[in-house]
């Protein structure tokens, strides 16, 4: 059994670098999900001291939809993993939309910057293994380190390092870096510490899950059922949201919903989850008896609504900055992506001589994930909002959104999958809005 410190020997790609104080890094990333490892694969890949701190222990669970879609096939494959069914991955080809008695299956389109098949794997699995691949580049990755808080400069109000309590003796340490990354996840508690607090104009959701044994396990497609309703309200009026069916290709399926967490919807989520779950066509092989795990879920942070994403030298990536995706709730790939960013500017940043060059370089991260995502979280927003407003889509309602443009419209703006050259114009129109939208 390794003990809590013991780092986990590097097998891949490089040697393991000359010891140095254990105390000190060149980078500190708080945090081992998606978004901290892979920023710490890119930092480690360039020879950077980087300091993986994480507080449980692989494999732990997460709580999850599970679903991969192309983007985050991009940046599995740009951590060089193995992403082929022979090495346990569940491959699937598109998008189901349910609306009403509307179904369409929607392919993953095949782009040059993306590949054209999306992916599914529970997150106890996934989150280890992209952990494992970030320490096989070199990065020190310590588990069961619980950071306790940020090492500041008094005279600078700067982020030096961080305390942490490791192991189950929790014992205190302190770890320094001229510059930390804050990628602990939705409650973030390195980025309140540090001031960084949530934007309260910005949305937010929330999603609930759990697994059933069935027998569309197996299924190609993700299926996302949008006319999500509330039981509670005699009008079953529409929620900005939807329910998905994800198979996991082991003899269940993942089950949930997610939904924009305005101030008039009150609802008890799991109920919700379970009443929805009954409605089920049989095919689908649901009953009470068939789910092997409780209802679990959490908020999802959206549309960047911690800022600033940089600052006194803490960079915020993933749910730690709010990179969800408000049209879908979307984490993954943005998590990895933010990762991804923050790591190629903390690298030239170090590369700088002098501190002005150094911060001049940093205040790129927040650019960078501007421009990237505001626009499209804007639209997301907008067509969540939409979802929840069924007058604004005719008196039709959900019938309306079962309309197959509409629907086509619908899994554009979802998958945030175009590109400026398509040959297909709404493509070509949806990447354009997205450019300008007016995201702040
Ligand atoms: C029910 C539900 C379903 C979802 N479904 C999907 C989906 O199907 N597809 C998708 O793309 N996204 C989905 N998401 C969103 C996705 O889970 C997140 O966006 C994603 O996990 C964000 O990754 P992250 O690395 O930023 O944070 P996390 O995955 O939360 O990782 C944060 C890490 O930091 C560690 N940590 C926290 N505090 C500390 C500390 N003090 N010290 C050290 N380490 C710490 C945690 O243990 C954890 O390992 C879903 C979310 C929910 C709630």
């Amino acid at each position: 059994m390794p003990g809590p410190e013991q780092q986990v020997p590097a097998d891949g790609d490089r040697a393991p670098r000359p010891a140095r104080p254990e105390e000190s890094a060149d980078v500190i990333v708080v945090g081992a999900g998606p978004a901290g490892s892979t920023a710490a694969y890119h930092l480690a890949r360039t020879g950077l001291d980087v300091l993986l701190l994480e507080k449980s222990a692989f494999p732990r669970e997460k709580v999850c939809g599970d679903g991969l879609t192309p983007r985050a096939v991009k940046q599995l494959t740009d951590l060089g993993i193995d992403v082929s069914e022979q090495a346990g991955w569940l491959h699937n080809q598109g998008l189901r939309l349910i609306s009403g008695r509307r179904v369409l299956e929607f392919d993953w389109p095949e782009l040059s910057a993306f590949p054209g098949y999306g992916l599914v794997r529970r997150r106890a699995d996934f989150d280890e293994l992209l952990a494992r691949r970030a320490a096989s580049a070199g990065a020190r990755l310590v588990e069961r380190a619980n950071v306790a808080g940020p090492l500041v400069d008094e005279r600078t109000g700067r982020i030096t390092g961080v305390t942490a309590k490791l192991g189950d003796e929790r014992r205190p340490v302190s770890y320094r870096a001229p510059v930390v990354v804050a990628a602990d996840g939705n409650s973030t508690r390195l980025s309140v510490a540090m001031k960084r607090y949530r934007r309260t104009d910005r949305a937010m959701g929330v999603a609930y899950r759990t697994y059933f044994t069935t027998p569309r396990h197996e299924d190609r497609y993700l299926e996302a059922w949008l006319d999500l309703r509330d039981p509670t309200d005699p009008a079953r009026r529409l929620l900005p949201g939807y329910a998905w069916v994800f198979g996991m290709g082991d003899g269940t399926a993942n089950v949930g919903l997610g939904v924009l967490d305005t101030a008039d919807i009150d609802l008890d989520w799991r109920d919700l989850l379970r009443r929805w779950c009954e409605g089920l066509p049989p095919g689908y092989g649901y009953s009470p008896d068939a789910v092997t795990e409780p209802v679990r879920g959490s908020a999802l942070p959206m549309g960047l609504n911690r800022r600033p994403h940089y600052a006194d030298g803490l960079l915020l990536i993933g749910d730690a900055g709010g990179t969800v995706s408000p049209g879908t709730g979307e984490g993954i790939a943005y998590a990895m992506e933010s990762g991804r960013y923050a790591a190629e500017t903390i690298v030239q940043a170090l590369a700088r001589r002098t501190d002005r060059g150094r911060e001049l370089a940093l205040a790129a991260y927040p650019q960078a994930l501007r421009s990237a995502y505001a626009g499209y979280f804007a639209l997301g927003r907008l067509a969540a909002d939409l979802l929840g407003r069924p007058r604004l889509l005719g008196a039709a309602g959900a019938v309306g959104l079962g309309h197959p443009a509409l629907l086509k419209v619908a899994f554009r703006l979802m998958v945030n999958l175009t590109e400026p050259n398509s040959k297909d114009a709404l493509d070509r129109l949806l990447h354009l809005v997205g450019r300008v939208a007016p995201g702040r």
